[in-house]
């Protein structure tokens, strides 16, 4: 028997099912809503676990959901930083060809860049990469001005925060364990209770096909978790890197290369790089989980992408396994840093979602079906973009 019934269920604490929950509360004030979230906090998977960088859109397509919604939630995101005195800097990044190689693929960047709208991009010769990353070494960059670095789960407990103050409800440490469409309403049923709703959207990030499979039969995507490690500089070599420094990204791969980023609260992370899991929330290189394994190796998806991207993945193994490959992975961006220089940091796991004939989803992905909405891939830039997914969310249900 349920408790209670609601107008909204958001499933996720993560930044989209927060932003989601926020928007609805905001545009319905007077509607009753409900987040079930299976930890005990916000921000406990992806959202907590990045590199806390806030894109500018220069990657994505134009016209794709990411690009759409990472240029839009650029600018929302920010004022909300603003106006909730949330720690962000937008203190530029370059992207950096290492070999005249790697130009054509830059040049690609630079024109979706401008496709996407995105003013102030510049290109640099190697001498001004200097001026601006003096321990850098490249042929040619972009400079992108609007990139920046912030504070991530300080935005999700603000969100939080507000979505209580406008009334919104919340149960921490709650799993759904299955959802049921009952005439016109949904059952949500979690390891304390059931609930009704009229609406239901899912906001699961590494768990988003399971929770999408309760509704939907013979679901056609099936997440593949790829863990992002990091190393972080030590202080006294800090200075080596003034800002953020990527470099061309392989453009077959969604992934964007291990990368340096400086941390809004001090500090320089170098990575992630991107290593299969055998635990979708599994933050060391041993963790291990039978079901997740199964999940990723039944899917006929997965052996595609292994042979595919087999060499790729073996060489990510590699450098998880072997910091002397990671350093060298980053000494073509800056030659000095040296072995030592690194300490091990965090970790964190993406949500890849992955179809049938092994193709890497790349845009956002979400389902609208009748009353459900499932958000079944929302990987990097989602964090950025994640208040204007909670509006284009919020306006199609
Ligand atoms: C290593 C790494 C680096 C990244 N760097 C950046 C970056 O710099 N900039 C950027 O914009 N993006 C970045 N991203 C991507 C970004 O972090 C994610 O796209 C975004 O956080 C996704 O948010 P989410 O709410 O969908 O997922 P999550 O944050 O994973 O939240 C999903 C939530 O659903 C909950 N949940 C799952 N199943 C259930 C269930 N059955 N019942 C109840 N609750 C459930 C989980 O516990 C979790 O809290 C990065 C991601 C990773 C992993």
């Amino acid at each position: 028997m349920y408790t209670s019934h609601y107008d909204y269920i958001v499933i996720g604490a993560g930044l989209v099912g927060l932003s989601v929950a926020y928007q609805l509360k905001l545009k319905q004030p007077d509607c009753k809503i409900l987040i079930l979230e299976k930890e005990d906090n916000v921000a406990k998977h992806q959202s907590g676990h990045n590199s806390g960088v806030i894109h500018s859109g220069i990657y994505y397509k134009p016209g794709s959901l990411k690009a759409q919604n990472c240029i839009s939630g650029y600018q929302t995101l920010i004022d909300f930083a603003q106006e909730h005195n949330i720690a962000y800097d937008i203190c530029g990044k370059l992207i950096v060809a290492v070999s005249p190689k790697e130009t054509a693929a830059l040049n690609n960047i630079y024109q979706r860049g401008v496709a996407n709208g995105l003013t102030g991009i510049k290109y640099l010769n190697a001498e001004q990469i200097k001026e601006r990353e003096p321990h850098c070494a490249g042929v040619e960059a972009i400079h992108v001005p609007q990139t920046g670095i912030i504070d991530y789960p300080a935005v999700a407990t603000t969100l939080l925060k507000i979505y209580h103050q406008l009334g919104g409800e919340s149960r921490f440490s709650e799993p759904v364990l299955k959802v049921t469409n009952v005439k016109d309403t949904v059952l949500v049923t979690t390891s304390s209770g059931q609930y009704l709703t009229n609406k239901l959207i899912t906001c699961a990030g590494l768990f988003s096909d399971r929770v999408a499979s309760y509704t939907e039969k013979g679901n056609d995507l099936r997440i593949i978790p790829f863990r992002g490690e990091y190393y972080e500089l030590k202080k006294e070599k800090q200075y080596l890197v003034k800002h953020l420094i990527y470099p061309v990204p392989d453009p077959s791969f969604p992934f964007l290369g291990v990368h340096f980023t400086r941390m809004v609260n001090g500090g320089v992370e170098a990575g992630p790089n991107a290593v299969l899991a055998f635990k979708r929330e599994g933050y060391k290189f041993f963790d291990f989980s039978g079901k997740d394994c199964w999940d990723t190796f039944s899917w006929p998806g997965f052996w595609k992408i292994v042979a595919k991207y087999g060499k790729t993945g073996m060489g990510e193994i590699y450098r998880s396994l072997s910091k002397s490959a990671f350093t060298k992975a980053l000494q073509a961006l800056v030659p000095e840093i040296q072995e030592d220089d690194l300490v091990p940091g965090g970790a964190g796991i993406r949500a890849q979602a992955c179809d049938r004939k092994g193709i890497l989803i790349d845009d956002f992905n979400i389902l609208k079906r009748n009353n459900i909405v499932h958000v079944r891939n929302a990987p990097s830039p989602a964090a950025t973009s994640s208040l204007a997914i909670g509006k284009y969310i919020s306006s199609q249900i």
